[in-house]
């Protein structure tokens, strides 16, 4: 090719089928472990949760006021003794018919009594009898939670699969579990490339080399990654040179399960990464048409049949581009669902495409981009989005204003008042 001839393009890749490849090549770990309720947030269930018993266990008040029999109750203002008195935690005797029964919130209904009226609907009687003044009549039913309302005996409370949240966790101890199997955690190399990189807290701003600057992308991938429950094994920068990189990725592939790293996988001479990850397994670069985020990187890297290592399988190899916002973006949109699934998740809690909502840009962009592009946005007080004004794929304050994404596609204007498709951070990784 002569000089003066461009360079031919790599031709660009649908994040839909970028999305659907990876997820063609990852399968779950398939290894299980026994965690502590308290401890299991976030992880994945390996077992279908099934309840031995109904929830709630028994009928119960859900007001403070008197259990009746509403035969007893036909018309307003008839006067019951009041025969028993049943605070949570206690049982009752069957309602003599003709008295109410003083009943508290959560506490079981006597037998016999088939409705409550709250006591905001009753008035004390003075005198020597101790009975109430019903000012309503109830209907059967009424104020009570009926035995097996919540979740039924037998019933699958939490199918294997679920990504465990607070409330879950809280509907798992409802059921009386204090242990539930889960899938392992993926173990998760990561490492940053480029010469240009020191790390916060060895190099003083005062003292920045020329040229250098700070390795932001360790710190939020880290984050990502535990936040995605995997274990991760932190190998710092490493050099652009061949020998160091294809040494890092050695060492790492016969612990790992996948090895992340960001940077270097441009197509410029000092990106490292593909040379060596194709010398110790294979890769494909892919040019995937968004923005930010175009160059990614999957590949497989042998393990070494040594000690410790699981001879004859592969390590998974993801490369992120080293701009920040291009590595977090991809992190979010193809790095997440790879993820999930390697741990098992199901369909339904991977969400592969990350769910949007339509909402209103109270903004322009009156320059449409030949790529998809993921926007960073905030949600207004108005209910519409606010676009962060640079979009630079460097810069990382736009993402650490924004509270989502616009998801634009390609070759597509907006003008302020559009219905645009926004993806929330917190759907991501909630
Ligand atoms: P690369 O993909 O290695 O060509 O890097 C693209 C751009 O991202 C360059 O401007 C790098 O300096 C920058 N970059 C690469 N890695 C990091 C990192 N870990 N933290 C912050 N910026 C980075
Ligand atoms: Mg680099």
């Amino acid at each position: 090719m002569s000089e003066t001839q461009p360079r031919p393009r790599p031709p660009l890749m649908a994040l839909d089928r970028a999305l659907a490849d990876l997820m063609g090549r990852v399968s779950p770990l398939l290894a299980t472990e026994t965690v502590a309720l308290i401890d299991s947030d976030r992880r994945i269930l390996a077992e279908d949760l099934v309840s031995a018993l109904h929830v709630p266990p028994h009928d119960n008040s859900s007001m403070d006021g008197y259990a009746v029999r509403t035969m007893d109750v036909e018309a307003p203002g008839v006067v019951l003794p009041v025969s028993q008195r049943v605070a949570a935690g206690h049982t009752g005797g069957p309602l003599e018919p003709g008295t109410c029964a003083r009943i508290f919130t959560g506490a079981p209904m006597p037998p016999g009594a088939d409705a409550v009226v709250m006591q905001e609907d009753t008035r004390e009687v003075g005198g020597n009898i101790h009975g109430v003044h019903i000012d309503v009549v109830p209907q059967a039913g009424q104020w009570v939670r009926r035995a097996g309302e919540d979740v039924s005996r037998g019933a699958v409370v939490l199918p294997a699969g679920t990504r465990l949240s607070a409330a879950s966790i809280g509907l798992a101890a409802g059921i009386g579990r204090a242990h539930l199997s889960v899938w392992r955690r993926p173990r998760v190399a990561l490492f940053s490339t480029g010469d240009e990189l020191v790390m916060p807290g060895e190099v003083a701003p005062e003292n920045m080399p020329p040229g250098a600057i700070y390795n932001s992308n360790r710190y939020f991938l880290r984050v990502l990654l535990q936040r995605l429950g995997c274990e991760v094994s932190d190998l710092g920068i490493v050099p652009d040179r061949r020998e160091a990189t294809v040494a890092a990725l050695k060492t790492a592939a016969d612990h790992h399960d996948l090895i992340l790293t960001s940077g270097g996988v441009s197509v410029g001479e000092e990106d490292h990464i593909k040379p060596a990850v194709q010398q110790l397994g294979s890769l494909d670069l892919w040019q995937i048409a968004m923005k930010p985020g175009k160059p990614f990187a999957y590949g497989v890297v042998r393990r070494d049949a040594g000690a410790g290592a699981e001879a004859g399988q592969v390590c998974h190899f993801i490369g992120l581009p080293g701009n920040p916002v291009s590595s977090f973006v991809t992190f979010l949109l193809l790095v997440r669902p790879f993820l999930l699934r390697l741990q098992g998740a199901s369909e339904a809690s991977v969400l592969s495409s990350p769910r949007s909502y339509r909402m209103r840009a109270d903004f322009d962009l009156p320059r449409a981009d030949k790529r998809r592009e993921f926007l960073r946005v905030r949600r207004n007080e108005a209910g519409g989005l606010d676009l962060f004004s640079n979009q630079s794929a460097g810069v990382l304050t736009s993402a650490s204003w924004a509270d989502g994404l616009v998801d634009n596609p390609a070759g597509t204007t907006i003008a302020r008042g559009d219905l645009v498709d926004y993806i929330a951070f917190s759907d991501l990784l909630p």
